[in-house]
């Protein structure tokens, strides 16, 4: 995918390149985007069911990688890394293990790392995770502080290819917008490859955000993280929590169809369709979609977005 893609930097390519009127029609000058896509490690046997369901549905559509997430505060690191070590061997994909590295010492973390490159594993999300139940972050005194420390010590370790998480939004413990941009330079230049980004609804917020990283001197590329919302209530917990701004507009599109989850599932794949379209006409050309391990959504998108299912070889 993406072969004929112009060489160069992708955020510069992303924000100078020539913008697309209309519907990109699937073409050598307009390759289908390159899509990630996000999974959460199953609780139940039933839920290993709906996510294995998801896998095998999404696997056509030749994802560049899929993520698996990781508990902050190791969790659910057993079930992160059991999830991963299956998609290594019973797929053809390409996984991701997100790993967080808070309330953990280094040791600990560092052993978990170098289980995943045992087992084939070559990508990590590195993360530093929330602590879990809420409160406020203290750092553990023999563990990575923060992400950038964690990436440093995974670059150290084995040569991953590494990940890290952007905020449109603006984190919500940064200090302010700047120190947190300062935050994300020094986790690529730790050696992080690319960044995702937490979910945003205005893509305006997000396009500025692109603007403010290349002009930090930020060149890898800051992929959008894309939410399909269909639990409006749901998302305005998360976003409070999260710091991701919740548009008027976008409460306005929920109100009143909280017993209807037909119409909340139509609205839900209209709003995000409109949002990867608008991202897509501004150049961008790659997408991490957070499936919640339900896969219609998701096939919805990468189809309107140009990508078809892929032949298995
Ligand atoms: C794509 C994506 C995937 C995610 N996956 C998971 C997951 O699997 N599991 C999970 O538990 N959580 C996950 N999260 C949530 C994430 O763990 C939280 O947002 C967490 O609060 C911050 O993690 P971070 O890696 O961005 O931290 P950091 O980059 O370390 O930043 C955290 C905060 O600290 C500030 N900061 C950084 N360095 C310093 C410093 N030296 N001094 C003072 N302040 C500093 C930053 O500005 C920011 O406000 C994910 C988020 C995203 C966007």
């Amino acid at each position: 995918m993406n072969q004929s893609s112009p060489p160069g930097p992708t955020l510069a390519r992303w924000l100078t390149g020539a913008r697309i009127g209309r519907l990109p029609v699937r073409s050598a000058e307009h390759p289908p985007p390159a899509l990630s896509f996000e999974f959460m490690p199953p609780k139940t046997d039933a839920m290993e069911v709906q996510l294995w369901h998801c896998i095998d549905r999404l696997a056509p559509l030749a994802p560049r990688f899929v993520s698996v997430t990781y508990g902050a505060g190791g969790t659910t690191q057993a079930r992160t890394h059991a999830t991963v070590s299956r998609i290594v061997t019973d797929t053809r994909l390409t996984p991701a293990a997100h790993l967080t590295c808070v309330g953990a010492p280094r040791g600990e973390i560092d052993e978990i790392a170098h289980r995943y490159w045992e087992a084939g594993v070559r990508h990590i999300v590195a993360l530093r995770g929330d602590v879990p139940g809420g409160g406020a972050y203290v750092p553990h005194p023999d563990g990575y502080a923060y992400a950038s420390d964690l990436v440093a010590g995974l670059a150290r370790l084995h040569p991953f290819e590494i990940s890290v998480a952007a905020y449109p939004d603006i984190h919500p413990t940064a200090s302010n917008p700047l120190a947190d941009l300062d935050n994300l330079k020094r986790k690529l230049d730790a050696g992080a490859t690319r960044a995702i980004t937490n979910y945003f609804f205005e893509s305006d917020t997000y396009l500025r955000f692109l603007d403010l990283c290349l002009a930090a001197g930020i060149t890898a590329p800051i992929v959008p993280g894309i939410l399909p919302v269909t639990n409006f209530a749901q998302a305005k917990r998360f976003s409070e929590l999260s710091g991701v701004v919740l548009p008027a507009w976008l409460a306005h599109m929920f109100e009143g169809i909280d017993e209807d989850p037909e119409l909340r599932r139509m609205i839900a794949a209209i709003v995000a369709a409109e949002q990867v379209r608008l991202l897509q006409a501004n150049g961008i050309d790659e997408f991490h979609i957070y499936t919640l391990n339900r896969p219609e959504l998701t096939c919805a998108l990468a189809h309107i977005l140009g990508v078809r299912p892929q032949q298995a070889a």
